[in-house]
């Protein structure tokens, strides 16, 4: 069966492709974008919590230490060795332990409730 037309589908993927995605892209602008430069821009977003975290203060890049903050992009080489998850700065450093801290500081800094206050 059936479930949508052409015409609803083609609506429905100009809607998705309309909605905004990051700051400063829609959804389709963002998918359209060449995978490194799609890693650059959460790149960018990322830096946020990972400077608010501090992770600045023991990166190895002067540029984050002098500024305060993480200011780091991956390189190609570093972003081809495997060992880094490439959507995050390299202030996030290698292997996982930073990632979900700097997931869950966006959402501080977003102003989401945290689970705990709930309970
Ligand atoms: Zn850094």
């Amino acid at each position: 069966m059936k479930i949508w037309t052409e015409e609803e589908r083609q609506r429905y993927e100009a809607e998705r492709d309309a909605e905004p995605y990051i700051p400063g892209f829609t959804w389709g602008e963002f998918h359209r974008l060449p995978e490194r430069q799609q890693e650059h821009e959460c790149q960018k977003i990322f830096q946020i919590g990972a400077s608010s975290l501090g992770y600045w203060k023991t990166c190895s890049l002067s540029p984050c230490r002098r500024a305060k903050a993480c200011r780091g992009f991956l390189s190609e080489a570093q972003a081809a060795s495997g060992r880094y998850q490439r959507r995050f700065p390299p202030c996030i450093r290698e292997g996982t332990c930073r990632q979900s801290a700097t997931l869950k500081e966006m959402l501080r800094l977003a102003g989401e409730p945290e689970e705990e206050a709930n309970g």
